[in-house]
């Protein structure tokens, strides 16, 4: 079978691998690009998926990096069963949407900047109507219980530890007699997770796809990160200020409330401190969180079963609309305001931000990955000024970066992870890393246990041998010529608007010979619609 790694190879996000087999082409995960520009451009190019020609798609966990090109794909001709788990399916619900109302409005914001310009107009990369046409495409599957989407390939979904709803795949694939067992690890949690589970162990595999985002490096102790959130909320509390938190709505906000859940019975957070979940997509993802309880992990299940509720501070306040969001910054006190989003490059946080940062009793508190070049990775890494909506401020305010919050596992996690494997044929790919830290984790799996492992590239097409223990057990192929999507779509847009312009300058111009033109433009029609037709 083959296999094209359209994102997340050699980088974090557009989560993205085709496969074909002698009777099925599928694809697992179909993640929005994020990054720089050059990266993002990728989201353009979704043609070359050839969504049509997919059977169906797979769906480890519904972080956007996995899933937010699904509406781009139904858009572009996708037709078939997206199969997820049951949490993933009622998240991707409100992220999709999300997702589609802010590709609108980024859409919008760079057509202002192009008129400004006299360049024609973009498309958003899909909008809130072609995520509505995603939703009935899902279909649910039960951690376990494997199913046969076509004949020859065989799909089970395994717990993966790293947010409600998130999923290994296991697939067996059929071909010609012969056997081959791939696993996506997808995103790999960790043990010291709240809410979630932990990692399921997996012991067979010809070929393993695994993640490798923290390749080289560990996380801290998570129950420093109690004391570390505990001793910024005290140095805010005792000077009068408030606490914002930039965070992640699904998944990162749901557990900064579990961990002030903890504090509050500790002690550690005061009564008079109100806690503002400040974002609609994190308050709608809580309640989701809230019904499915089936999915937390034990310790979860035995506060609930006693009583609690750690998804609920007495002193919590939903902020749904905008007027409350504002009336935040209007009180005078202490409080937490946790808000989206996480690297506080948009949303809800930056107006927090501007209201506290040049402010001595504030403190802001950092607890995922701050990408480069994000106002985030600046305030972390020290910064004394930053602009927000064009004011220049002073940062004043307390800066706290907490790392134990993160929901993939550490390097070493990663290894001990591995070790359950039983496979000494096994071959390792890695994805979702940077080329850094993918090369020491390679170094390590080689050294440590033996496998061989291959870093996959953008776009590279792999042949993937039954039973993998076959010596070049993956056979590199050239990639396929790009085409640059973009540029054609762009470019027969602005073929349009410059044909229109023109055209307005004839009528302008009675004396010209416009039936004779007419005439030849009716002919060249004819010929176009002949051309489009063989598409
Ligand atoms: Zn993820
Ligand atoms: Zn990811």
């Amino acid at each position: 079978m083959k296999i094209t790694f359209m994102g997340a190879a050699k980088t974090v996000t557009g989560s993205c691998y085709i496969i074909e087999t002698d009777n099925a082409r599928f694809a697992v995960d179909c993640g929005l690009h994020q990054g720089n520009a050059e990266i993002e451009k990728r989201n353009r190019g979704i043609m070359d998926y050839y969504p049509k020609k997919l059977d169906f798609i797979l769906i480890t966990h519904a972080h956007i990096d996995h899933t937010g090109l699904l509406p781009a794909a139904v858009r572009a001709g996708f037709n078939g069963p997206i199969y997820m788990t049951t949490p993933t399916r009622d998240l991707l619900d409100i992220m999709l949407l999300d997702s589609a109302y802010i590709q609108e409005m980024e859409a919008e914001w760079s057509n202002r900047k192009r008129l400004r310009k006299g360049m024609p107009p973009i498309k958003p990369i899909y909008e809130q109507e072609d995520a509505l046409k995603t939703v009935p495409l899902m279909r649910t599957v039960q951690y376990g219980a494997s199913f046969e989407p076509v004949e020859g390939v065989t799909v089970n979904f395994k717990d993966a530890g790293h947010i409600l709803g998130s999923a290994f795949i296991e697939l067996w694939v059929k071909e010609g007699g012969e056997t081959t067992k791939i696993v996506f690890s997808g995103d790999l949690g960790h043990k010291d997770q709240l809410i979630v589970r932990n990692p399921s162990i997996i012991e067979k595999a010809d070929y393993l796809l695994m993640e490798s985002t923290y390749g080289d490096r560990n996380h801290k102790d998570s129950s420093n990160s109690l004391d570390e959130l505990a001793e910024a909320i005290s140095w805010s509390y005792e000077r009068g200020g408030k606490v914002v938190i930039p965070a992640f709505a699904v998944e990162r906000s749901q557990q900064l409330i579990y961990t002030l859940h903890l504090l509050y019975k500790e002690g550690k957070l005061p009564e008079d401190m109100p806690v503002y979940l400040d974002s609609p997509l994190a308050i709608k993802a809580t309640e989701i969180f809230r019904n499915h309880p089936e999915f937390f992990d034990l310790d979860t299940k035995e506060l609930m079963h006693n009583g609690d509720d750690p998804l609920s501070l007495p002193n919590l306040k939903f902020t749904l609309t905008t007027e409350e969001s504002q009336a935040i910054n209007n009180t005078e006190g202490p409080a937490i305001v946790i808000s989206a989003s996480g690297m506080a490059n948009a949303g809800r946080i930056k107006h927090h931000l501007r209201h506290n940062i040049w402010r001595k009793d504030s403190s802001v508190v950092f607890v995922g990955y701050q990408g480069v070049g994000t106002p985030g990775r600046r305030l972390v890494n020290g910064t004394d000024n930053i602009t927000i909506f064009g004011e220049k401020l002073n940062v004043e305010a307390k800066i706290f970066t907490i790392n134990g919050f993160s929901g993939h596992a550490g390097q070493a996690e990663m290894l001990d992870w591995l070790k359950h494997f039983d496979s000494p044929a096994m071959k390792v790919i890695l994805t979702h890393g940077e080329p850094k830290g993918q090369k020491v984790l390679a170094g390590l799996i080689k050294q440590q246990l033996g496998y061989k492992v291959h870093i996959a590239d953008y776009r590279e097409e792999l042949m993937l041998v039954p039973g993998g223990e076959i010596q070049p057990v993956v056979k590199s192929k050239p990639a396929t010529p790009e085409i640059d999507w973009d540029f054609l779509l762009q470019d027969s847009e602005n073929l349009y608007t410059e044909f229109r312009s023109r055209l307005d300058k004839v009528k302008a111009q009675p004396f010209l010979s416009q039936t004779e033109l007419r005439d030849r433009l009716l002919e060249i029609n004819r010929q176009v619609v002949e051309l489009i037709s063989e598409l």
